[in-house]
């Protein structure tokens, strides 16, 4: 398949949609980078049909097989990192850089739950009569629904799909419309490695396609990243239908820099988690809260280096940040910008102008000082390069201005103090805290997922995702002597 024409992959092959929709380069619009035809409800039946014609037989092929085929599709994807890179970047907006290390991460992930197919799972429980041989069985949860974003086009799909083939499910994957190329290019790559029925991809609008795949009877289970709004819109058809559920959504991602901090490192970590990806990951930072007697020091130090960041084309090696991902999603991160300047004042730096010879979705790293923390931009996701900066009086204020928004997912700290770390790594109300490192940057081998309105109840990755994509059966056997 030429992968400027992205389809659909349902039941091991290449099938057109209902319609042909041109996907534009978010770094200058007038650049069509390929087209995707959009499925159907019906051919959303169609691939959860495939997929549960073929899920029975790709259980019983073994977890050892199943994580043969895995290390197969991880070293085709090794072959194709740089042209899915470009593509992801292209589609989507992100570095050339940053791109290129989703895409090896996507490999890394198939390598990681290929090596589950050989590990073991379960465990071997005593009973009251010592005859009984008590144990648990993983069973797969059958067909998976998969509604990935477009922030990583690459990863999120591969650290669902992954986890999901490797106990035994199959799977039906519908990506954000703004990154259909990649996902398709994906697809492309290995997905004729596995039995047909096994991989299915369906493309296009989330309110069509992603409805018709939620809804679904035959689909057991849906893994979600996106918003809050439509994380709810997915648990409650879910709920109601008595399908598995599995949420990841926004963040308000807290950097505190204490006294003691080293302030050089904080800046630059404070600038990457807030700035890479143009601020579009769940895990970015969105806050910085920083104690009084560093505060007048730290904001200079962050406001330089801020400055200092190239603004530009995705694919060109010196850029920090290229644009966001569309036309509404720059609108959106505009609205927060004015709302901003109405709440705290013209920002330290950024804003709304962009140099004149950017033609796409740019926005300015943008930092606002002396942000209230009942602020709208202090307590909603903004999804792009704004930083709001607040002054707490101690750690225990900072802290609770840390806690007071309704997310949870990640929260740094930076400070030399074991005994402040601590405290922070104890009262931090986030599924994730990092003493001295960025909010973003998590490893795939570790469990990942937010506490409050971020998360459901399960978690991602590393060997967590099993309790997502499995359910246990309880055995007891016993010889009647
Ligand atoms: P974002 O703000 O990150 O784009 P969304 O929640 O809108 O977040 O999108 C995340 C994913 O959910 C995308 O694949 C999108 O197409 C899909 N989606 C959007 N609306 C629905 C819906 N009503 N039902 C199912 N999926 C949806």
């Amino acid at each position: 398949m030429d992968s400027k024409v992205a389809k659909n992959w349902i039941g091991g092959e290449w099938v057109e949609g209902a319609s042909n929709v041109a996907v534009r380069s978010p770094a200058d619009p007038s650049e069509v980078v390929g087209h995707y035809q959009e499925a159907s409800a019906d051919l959303v039946a169609q691939a959860v049909a495939a997929a549960r014609t073929a899920q029975k037989a790709w259980w019983r092929l073994g977890a050892v097989n199943r994580g043969n085929l895995l290390y197969q599709a991880a070293e085709v994807l090794a072959g194709q990192v740089e042209d899915l890179a470009r593509l992801a970047s292209r589609e989507m907006g992100k570095p050339l850089a940053e791109a290129r290390g989703e895409a090896l991460r996507a490999v890394q992930i198939l390598r990681f739950y290929a090596g589950e197919g050989a590990r073991a799972v379960g465990e071997v429980i005593p009973a009251a009569n010592p005859d009984v041989f008590q144990y648990t069985r993983r069973e797969p949860v059958g067909v998976v629904g998969v509604i990935t974003p477009w922030n990583f086009p690459l990863a999120i799909p591969m650290w669902k799909m992954a986890p999901a083939l490797i106990y035994g499910n199959t799977v039906v994957l519908k990506p954000a419309e703004w990154s259909s190329l990649t996902a398709a290019a994906i697809f492309e790559a290995i997905a004729s490695l596995f039995p047909s029925g096994v991989m299915n991809l369906v493309l296009g609008a989330g309110r069509v396609v992603g409805d018709a795949l939620i809804r679904a009877p035959e689909v057991d289970a849906v893994t979600f990243t996106g918003s809050v709004a439509t994380g709810a819109q997915v648990a409650s058809v879910c709920a109601a239908r008595g399908a598995k559920y599995q949420l990841e959504m926004g963040g308000k991602n807290p950097v505190l820099v204490l006294p003691d901090a080293n302030l050089d490192a904080a800046v630059e970590l404070a600038v990457s988690g807030a700035f890479r990806s143009a601020g579009q990951k769940c895990t970015a930072t969105s806050r910085v809260i920083v104690e009084r007697s560093v505060y007048a020091a730290f904001r200079d130090r962050l406001v330089a280096r801020t400055r200092e960041l190239k603004l530009g084309n995705p694919l060109e090696p010196e850029t920090y940040l290229g644009p966001v991902v569309s036309e509404p999603q720059w609108q959106k991160v505009r609205h927060y910008i004015e709302t901003g300047m109405a709440e705290a004042g013209a920002p330290l730096v950024g804003g709304l102008e962009k140099p004149a010879s950017l033609a796409g979705y740019y926005v300015a790293p943008t930092i606002f000082d002396r942000v209230s923390p009942t602020a709208t931009i202090a307590q909603e996701e903004i999804f792009g390069p704004v930083v709001a900066l607040m002054e707490a009086e101690d750690v225990d204020d900072a802290i609770d201005i840390a806690n007071r928004t309704p997310f949870g997912l990640s929260a740094s700290v930076f400070t030399d103090n074991l005994s402040l770390a601590l405290k922070a790594v104890e009262e931090l109300q986030a599924g994730l805290v990092r003493v001295n490192e960025e909010t973003a940057g998590v490893e795939l081998q570790a469990p990942f997922g937010g506490m409050k309105a971020s998360s459901s109840h399960s978690r991602e990755q590393g060997r967590a995702a099993i309790e997502f994509f499995t359910t246990t059966k309880t055995v007891a056997l016993r010889p009647i002597r």
